[in-house]
């Protein structure tokens, strides 16, 4: 009786001990298996050209459902995956997944351009460059078709490794965007060492473009800067057409947000781009 009572309270014990695991700890542990189950997919969001409002590119953006968690942030896992030293395997399934995504985009029609995120862990690693060339010589694609974001963060731990990566896949043809540009400690400092092709405005100066004179002041004047740079801009976060219309008078190159677009699978996102393939010939 005793024992059965133990053996209850143990059970019991398991269950609470479950229930309470600090499973966000745990999760890197699930990623091969995630990756093999069909749990981590990839979303696609529509980027588009400002001035003919029709979709230009795709940006790829990775998904967990988790069977017993149900979605997860990727803000979430792939900071667990750094720490834990997985984001290899989970950036190079993004890139295979996102160039299988960009060839039959490409087969489609005019220059479609799909852009992966670059995780800080990644960028100064020494086979970076080496497997990326591995992967777009087997692959066939053209790789200025792919653009690279990265984001400004301190937690790149070799910034001369990086840096010299960077200015490798750029020669090779591949696009460099600096991502969520504004919010980092040194953002200046990364336009002005890094040969990069594009910028991307944080979504958090975007949403108060209406409200804010200063915010459009330097919304206005970083395009002009990445323009005399030779380079481009999106901005991201666009979910209302009073702000759409605000960066098309700013001069903007390309937009990307929930108004016109949200992360997709990508038989969802192959309609919309059919779609405005259809407006830009004229058929349909
Ligand atoms: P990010 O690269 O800056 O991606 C843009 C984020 O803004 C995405 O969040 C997107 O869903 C969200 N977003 C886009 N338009 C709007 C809008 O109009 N309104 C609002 N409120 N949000 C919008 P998501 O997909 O949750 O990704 C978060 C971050 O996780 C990404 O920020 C990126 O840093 C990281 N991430 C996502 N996929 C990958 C990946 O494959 N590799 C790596 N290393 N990082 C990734
Ligand atoms: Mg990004
Ligand atoms: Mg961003
Ligand atoms: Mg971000």
């Amino acid at each position: 009786n005793e024992a059965l009572s133990n053996g209850r309270a143990i059970e019991l014990f398991e269950a609470q001990r479950l229930t309470d695991a600090p499973w966000e700890l745990s999760l890197h542990a699930r990623i091969d298996e995630g990756l093999r189950n069909g749990e981590i997919w990839l979303a696609f969001q529509s980027q588009w050209d400002i001035a003919s409002r029709t979709i230009c590119g795709a940006e790829a953006l990775i998904r967990w459902d988790h069977p017993l968690r149900g979605p997860i942030a990727p803000d979430a896992f792939i900071l667990q995956a750094e720490r834990a030293g997985r984001i290899d395997a989970l950036t190079y399934w993004v890139l295979e997944q996102a160039i299988t995504a960009a060839l039959a985009l490409n087969a489609r029609g005019p220059r479609f351009q799909m852009s992966v995120n670059l995780s800080a862990q990644m960028v100064d690693k020494a086979e970076l460059v080496t497997n990326f060339a591995e992967i777009v010589k087997r692959r066939g694609i053209d790789p200025s078709l792919l653009t690279i974001e990265i984001t400004e963060t301190s937690s790149v731990r070799n910034r001369p490794a990086a840096c010299h990566n960077l200015t490798q896949l750029r020669q090779m043809g591949f696009r460099l965007s600096i991502d969520d540009f504004g919010t980092g400690e040194a953002s200046l400092a990364y336009l002005a060492d890094l040969p990069s092709d594009e910028l991307k405005i944080d979504r958090r100066f975007i949403s108060r473009l209406l409200d804010s004179n200063r915010d459009r002041t330097i919304v206005g004047s970083t395009i002009g800067l990445a323009h005399a740079l030779g380079q481009s801009v999106v901005a991201e976060g666009i979910e209302d057409e009073a702000t759409f219309h605000v960066l098309r008078q700013l001069g903007c190159d390309h937009a990307q947000g929930y108004l016109l677009g949200k992360p997709q699978p990508f038989a969802v996102f192959e309609q919309a781009y059919d779609a405005s393939l259809q407006r830009q010939t004229g058929v349909g």
